[in-house]
């Protein structure tokens, strides 16, 4: 039967990206070796990690005034070597969710942290707006897709301080404006790649003025400097990113995935609209077009676990939501055809046929 992948990280890759991977696992490029086991110093591999770097600086428009590096550990890793690098005094957080919440913590170790807004009083169902930034921070942090939540930010906001964002979850499904970002960071497991590599985008006048010391890996000018071979990189990991990012480049860029991932979004929130038996959770105008949370409407509740298995059976994989959420998760990411969506949405109506009360 065939599997719809909703997993929300790791999550579906191009279908052309998972069959290269495969092939540069056994002869990479035909050099008749594989990627696995030669240097990562070589110019075969060089060339892999420019070519990444040089579709990610095209796809997103980065301009040259910023630098692209891949670094292992995660977004959670970045969580610390944000404030590391950057907050010398104070610095401003929204607290949008769990990955929010993890990023205040650890800054909490480098100085003073203000949470300037939050959504937690109605279970970060919503995406905060009409506060004040003050201009006293060393830089504000925000998250712009909610991964676990199902909220996003649709468009970029105005910063007087530095403008920090993870971006893991929602990275190349619409277009950025760079220029209004000091720092972006993710990991690329949701929308650009493959778990184990993790992608920093830095404006490069904002570092180095802090007074701590910093250790040489958690300092971002060394991996500038050393364009992301400052220790061995996640060679792998970047290789099939590149292949995705290739992949992403073929169908149109950004602009076109932004179109398709209007078009998924508004398919299976249509339905969670229409059908009786299914609510949203997250607040209309901020719902995340990556990732779509929904549970059984009132007086249908009890119809949760009966719904999963029917979903299951159908081939839907990994649709069930957070346990923060509760009820359902759809993670509809870059890779995702509507084919697979338009399959969600007929399991859905034909539940609805079956249960109606
Ligand atoms: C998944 C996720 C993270 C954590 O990423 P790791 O690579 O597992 O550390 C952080 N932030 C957001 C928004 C995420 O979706």
């Amino acid at each position: 039967m065939k599997k719809h992948n909703f997993s929300a990280g790791p999550s579906i890759l191009p279908r052309v990206a998972l069959e290269n991977a495969a092939k540069a696992v056994l002869d990479f490029d035909g050099i008749g070796l594989s990627l696995l086991e030669i240097s990562h110093r070589t110019k075969d591999f060089e060339a892999v990690n420019d070519e990444a770097e040089s579709l990610f600086r095209e796809l997103l428009q980065v301009p040259d005034n910023y630098k692209i590096i891949f670094l292992g550990g995660g977004a959670s890793t970045q969580f610390f070597e944000v404030p590391y690098n950057l907050l010398e005094h104070k610095a401003g957080y929204i607290n949008t969710g769990v990955w929010a919440k993890k990023a205040i913590k650890e800054a909490k170790n480098f100085g003073e942290v203000e949470v300037i807004a939050s959504s937690e009083d109605r279970n970060f169902s919503y995406i905060p707006k009409g506060y004040t930034i003050p201009t006293d921070l060393d830089y504000l942090h925000i998250t712009t897709n909610n991964t676990i939540y199902g909220t996003e930010y649709h468009g970029d906001i105005d910063s007087p301080v530095t403008l920090v964002a993870d971006m893991s979850s929602d990275i190349l499904s619409r277009p950025v404006d760079v220029t209004k970002y000091g720092l972006i960071y993710g990991g690329a497991q949701k929308n650009m790649g493959p778990a184990g590599v993790t992608f920093v985008i830095v404006r490069e006048d904002i570092l180095g003025k802090v007074s701590r010391p910093l250790p040489s890996m958690v300092d971002y000018r060394n991996h500038i400097a050393n364009k992301s071979m400052f220790n061995t990189p996640p060679v792998y990991a970047i290789y099939v990113m590149r292949e995705t990012l290739k992949w992403l480049k073929s169908i149109g860029g950004v602009p076109e995935v932004q179109k398709r991932n209007q078009a998924k979004a508004a398919l299976l929130y249509g339905e969670i609209d229409r059908n009786p038996l299914f609510k949203g959770t997250a607040a209309v105008e901020d719902r995340s077009l990556m990732n779509v949370c929904f549970v059984m409407a009132d007086g249908y509740e009890d119809l949760a676990p009966e719904f999963l298995k029917f979903a299951t059976e159908q081939g839907m994989v990994g649709v069930k939501g957070h346990r923060l959420v509760g009820g359902f998760r759809a993670s509809i990411y870059n890779a995702m055809p509507i084919e697979s969506v338009q399959a969600l949405v007929d399991c859905m109506r034909q539940f609805a046929e079956q249960h109606a009360r």
